[in-house]
């Protein structure tokens, strides 16, 4: 049989494998009970699974007096057998020694007590909220999106194109963006920001190679307090050449689809979590995503059955408007109650790459919007014709000279082409049913908070 090395660390998450077996853990205390006959419980966990294993240590162990004063939070390394508990059918480990790695000095100053917490207080101490289960399972989740999302498009053969952070244009025409200063501006010679979409950058490389795409981070400037915006979040961007926007529409939900799958069996247990944290006791809204259950409507569908309902405060709802939260609410969760893709809206609420339908009023786009999130998705087939792309930068008064390079990709060579974005914590949100979107990213910048 093949001998165990003792240098070996095992993980928690598959420590079945090695019962009966002496086995080395490194991880931190989260609860702690000392009996009285001299015999201290410990459940250790080490961020691979949401589930911490149990350590007993008797008297004997050494170090005995000195363990039984440690506090959740401090960190272990632990020899030890690892059996089978009987009775409660789970897994133990026996130790036979242990080394305090990293001690807790003040245990009251320490901010997370095993006690429960507020996710607004979390937030506040957002270098410490990976110790708590919720944001483990959230991490693991998040983890596993983005993974599978890389993993899928390279199975498919996209390349993977990383945009630049730093840009001297607005990619989609009146966004707001945060400008980099440095010296008085001198440092680029012109004024310079932070992106907010690789879009038109991923254009350059489809328009050569085909497929591509990045997840990448974006950055608006936007006062929006909203609890599904972020002043910085990620994004996934993809572009095709010769896509029309039904290819879009399917690999749209066949990412999703594959990718919710994935999620469901690599993140079992940190679903189970979250089901009992948020309170949703099951996972149609998973299942829903990977059927594929969508609506395709379009836009003035949309707005025709708004118009018949009469609950909304304002009824001024006619064919140009934008859906709004409340109209995005009504649709997926009253009316329609599954997620939509609304296809061709106005083209004067859309960016000015957007191809014109042959109506000249609508652009060939879509928004894939989920109950309890809204938009995820954002996609259009891309203006291909210099004629029209000009026209539509003077109509949404931009600076025709900064896109030139943009409009060199339909000087030369131009190829219909396709692409969307996806936002990551969106995704997130939809699935672990987090309320708010400074919860599923690490670090969360918003209006009045950068911190970290
Ligand atoms: P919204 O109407 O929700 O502000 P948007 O129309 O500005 O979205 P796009 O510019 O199309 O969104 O961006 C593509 C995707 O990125 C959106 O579908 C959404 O999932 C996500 N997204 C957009 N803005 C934010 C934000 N501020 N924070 C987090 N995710 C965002
Ligand atoms: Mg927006």
């Amino acid at each position: 049989m093949k001998k165990l090395s003792i240098l070996k660390l095992f993980k928690i998450k598959n420590i079945k494998k090695y019962k009966n077996k002496t086995i080395i853990i490194k991880g931190w205390i989260k609860t702690q009970r000392n009996s009285k006959i001299g015999i201290s419980f410990i459940d250790i966990n080490d961020g691979s699974c949401i589930e911490n294993i149990q350590i007993i240590i008797k008297k004997n162990i050494k170090n005995y007096n000195k363990i039984i004063k440690l506090t959740s939070g401090c960190s272990l390394k632990i020899k030890g057998l690892l059996v089978k508990n009987k009775k409660k059918k789970n897994y133990e480990i026996n130790a036979k020694y242990i080394k305090i790695l990293g001690n807790i000095k003040n245990p009251k100053k320490y901010p997370l007590s095993p006690k429960y917490h507020s996710l607004e207080f979390l937030r506040k101490i957002s270098h410490l909220r990976p110790r708590t289960k919720i944001f483990g399972a959230i991490t693991r989740i998040r983890n596993n999106l983005i993974f599978n999302l890389h993993k899928y498009l390279q199975k498919k053969k996209f390349l993977l194109i990383n945009t630049p952070i730093i840009t001297s244009l607005d990619t989609e025409g009146h966004s707001k963006m945060f400008q980099i200063k440095y010296d008085n501006n001198k440092f680029f010679n012109k004024k310079s920001y932070l992106s907010v979409s690789g879009q038109l950058n991923l254009e350059s490389y489809a328009c050569s190679l085909s497929k591509v795409y990045n997840i990448g981070p974006i950055f608006r400037a936007e006062n929006s307090n909203t609890k599904k915006h972020l002043s910085e979040f990620w994004m996934l961007e993809i572009e095709i050449a010769f896509y029309k926007l039904n290819k879009i529409i399917k690999l749209s939900k066949n990412i999703l689809s594959y990718c919710f799958k994935k999620i469901l069996k690599n993140n079992e247990k940190d679903i189970y979590y979250l089901i009992n944290f948020n309170k949703f006791y099951n996972i149609e809204h998973i299942n829903n995503i990977i059927e594929k259950k969508f609506i395709e409507i379009n836009y003035y569908e949309i707005i025709n059955i708004l118009k018949k309902e009469k609950t909304f405060k304002n009824n001024n709802i006619k064919w140009g408007i934008n859906i709004s939260t409340e109209y995005e609410k009504f649709l997926t969760e009253k009316y329609f109650k599954c997620g939509l893709i609304i296809k061709n809206y106005p083209k004067n609420i859309k960016p000015f790459y957007m191809k014109i339908n042959k109506d000249n009023k609508t652009v060939s786009c879509i928004d894939i919007i989920l109950p309890n999130i809204g938009e995820i998705i954002g996609g259009s087939v891309r203006e291909n014709r210099i004629y029209n792309l000009d026209i539509n930068i003077k109509k949404n008064k931009l600076n025709k000279n900064k896109y030139n390079w943009y409009r060199d990709l339909r000087k030369y060579g131009t190829i219909p082409h396709s692409g969307f974005g996806l936002g990551i914590e969106r995704i997130i949100m939809y699935i672990t049913k987090m309320k708010n979107i400074r919860d599923v990213i690490p670090f969360p910048k918003y209006p009045n908070y950068s911190n970290f």
